[in-house]
Order: C-alpha cells, then sequence, then structure tokens
C-alpha cells in the first residue's frame, strides 16, 4: 500500500515517480520514508534557525530555517540524507508544509516578543510545481498573522528550469502576496539567465562553494565580486552563504555584498537557543 501510494503522489503530481523495482535500495528506503511520515505526523522534525548578518550595520535581521530530524537511534540526521529521498518518494509537499507551519508560528512568535526577524525557507523543485502552495501559505501567515514581507522563500536554478511555466505562476503569486523570492545556490546550477530575468526575485544566495575560501583564492574573489554586482545591477539583495572567517566577512563588505551567513556569523541553533539570544539586551 506505502508504495502504491508513492507512486500516485508522483504521477499526480506529475513529476518523476518512484519506481520499488528499480531501487537496489528499497527496504531501506521504505523504512526511512515511512519512519519520516511518522515523525512529521508527529511533530518530531525539529527546525534550528541560522541567523543572517546585514553587512551595513552588522546586525542580525534574519535566520535561514534548517530541517532536522532527530531520529531514534541514530543521532540528529541531517537534510541531505532525508530531503531528496522525501522527493523522490512523493514526501516532500508533506515535509514542506510541516516546515513553512513550524518555521512561520515560531516567526511569529519571535515577533510578538517585539524582536521579529526576517524568516528564509526552503522550498524544493517538486514545490514549485505544487499550484496549491500560495494558498496554503496565505492561509499560515492569516493564522499566526504573519506579515508575508517577514517571508522569504528559498528556491534553487534548477528548480525553475524543472517545470518552467508552473513554477512561474507558482512563484509570481507569491510574490503578489508580498513575499521575497531568493535564488540559493546561486551559480552552481545550469544557471539561465533567460529564466532568472522573467523570475518576481528579490534576492541571490551566492553558494558557500565560491565563499568558503575567499580569504585565499583570488578567482573565488573575482567571481564573488562579480556575482555581488550582477545581483545589485538587477536590483536584488545579495546574501553570501558558507562564511567561515572574518577576512571573508571583511571582502564581503568591501564589495557591498548586503548579508552575510555562515559559521562564521553563527550556526544554526534550536529555536529556545534563537529566542533566548533575541532576548538578550544587547541582541544584534
Ligand atoms: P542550503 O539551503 O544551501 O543550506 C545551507 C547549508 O549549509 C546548511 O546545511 C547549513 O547548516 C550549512 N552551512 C551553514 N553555514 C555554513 C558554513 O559556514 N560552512 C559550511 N560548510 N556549511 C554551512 P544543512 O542544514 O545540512 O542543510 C543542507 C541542505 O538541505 C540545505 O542546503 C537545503 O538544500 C536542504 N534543506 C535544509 N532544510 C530544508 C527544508 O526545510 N526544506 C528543504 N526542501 N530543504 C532543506
Ligand atoms: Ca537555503
Ligand atoms: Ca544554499
Ligand atoms: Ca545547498
Amino acid at each position: 500500500a506505502e508504495v502504491a501510494e508513492f507512486a500516485a503522489v508522483g504521477s499526480a503530481r506529475g513529476v518523476d515517480v518512484y519506481d520499488p523495482q528499480a531501487d537496489p535500495h528499497r527496504p531501506e528506503r521504505l523504512s526511512l520514508m515511512s519512519e519520516l511520515r511518522t515523525a512529521i505526523e508527529t511533530d518530531a522534525l525539529e527546525l534550528y534557525y541560522q541567523p543572517q548578518r546585514r553587512l551595513a550595520d552588522g546586525r542580525i535581521d534574519g535566520v535561514e530555517a534548517l530541517v532536522r530530524w532527530p531520529r531514534p537511534g541514530r543521532g540528529m540526521v541531517s537534510p541531505e540524507q532525508f530531503v531528496t529521498v522525501a522527493e523522490e518518494t512523493g514526501n516532500i509537499g508533506r515535509l514542506t508544509r510541516w516546515v513553512l507551519a513550524r518555521g512561520i508560528a515560531q516567526a511569529a512568535e519571535l515577533a510578538r516578543t517585539g524582536q521579529p526577524l526576517r524568516l528564509s525557507i526552503n522550498l524544493s523543485a517538486r514545490d514549485i510545481g505544487d499550484t496549491e502552495l500560495p494558498d496554503h501559505v496565505a492561509h499560515l501567515l492569516r493564522v499566526h498573522q504573519l506579515p508575508a514581507t517577514a517571508l522569504i522563500l528559498e528556491v534553487t536554478e534548477s528548480a525553475v528550469i524543472g517545470e518552467p511555466e508552473a513554477a512561474l505562476q507558482v512563484l509570481r503569486r507569491l510574490a503578489d502576496m508580498g513575499i521575497d523570492v531568493a535564488i540559493d545556490d546561486f551559480g552552481v546550477g545550469q544557471t539561465s539567465f533567460a529564466y532568472l530575468r522573467r523570475l518576481p526575485v528579490r534576492e541571490l544566495k551566492i553558494d558557500k562553494m565560491f565563499v568558503q575560501h575567499l580569504a585565499t583564492d583570488e578567482t573565488d574573489r573575482v567571481i564573488v565580486r562579480s556575482l555581488v554586482e550582477l545581483g545589485h545591477r538587477l536590483g536584488y539583495r545579495v546574501t553570501a552563504e558558507g562564511v567561515e572567517d572574518e577576512d571573508s566577512i571583511a571582502f564581503l563588505g568591501e564589495v557591498g555584498c548586503d548579508r552575510a551567513q555562515g559559521f562564521h556569523v553563527d550556526r544554526p541553533m534550536p529555536f529556545a537557543a534563537l529566542a533566548a539570544r533575541r532576548a538578550a539586551p544587547d541582541a544584534g
């Protein structure tokens, strides 16, 4: 029954169908997926939040939500190990809706304490083809009384290239609601400027591949400087991710990058730690 359902969800959405016969890791994946679905249904996942620093004044002005799965007996499982499988088995919609619900509820909680932060949430390629998503997001924002401008939705370049028409429609509706769309992992995909110029994008996130070694790699410095300039000329805000040292922060400030995110700014942390930090008198 599980297998039939995976396939049905996949084909109903018009995306790749999970073919269990062709999957050599089938038993492992099926147990991973049924455990993940239970974890979603029982609210057993967690969101960690990684602060983003505005370089103009050094203040923390946003956080990116990153999902975590405390899997019994396996420790904290990284999203790299289950997001792709969730996509391939037709379960990403459930996961994304859980992340949106939890993230929006917690952002609203922070806003009530008088320390609002903009919240970035990752969408997967499949989500962008889900034409019910904009109404669902609008509903969550209404229920939790969070303004749409507090939300940024991150999509990758490949997501947009995969399903151009449906994606355009979904992203335009989200943008019309006042939500900012960010292009994630910018620079590593098959960047198609043809699509980029048609999208309602407000932010570019430069992939950490180009940022991690800024302090020592001259080529990376040329690339990052150019991407910041490109983003600004297109009217986008630019965030660099994977910032791991002070020299990189200094360089990013020099070239006019808007925001920095990375271990040097702060690690992803549980909501309670973020809330405690925001409550401190010197909260950036
Ligand atoms: P991403 O969206 O590119 O997120 C940034 C990743 O880089 C995070 O890994 C973060 O912990 C890590 N990171 C942050 N600062 C640094 C740094 O200074 N150096 C290095 N080396 N890494 C840094 P994480 O949390 O393991 O997430 C991995 C990927 O999983 C994310 O990449 C994103 O594509 C996906 N993901 C995470 N949460 C979600 C979610 O809720 N929904 C979806 N669809 N995907 C998610
Ligand atoms: Ca991201
Ligand atoms: Ca990224
Ligand atoms: Ca990534």
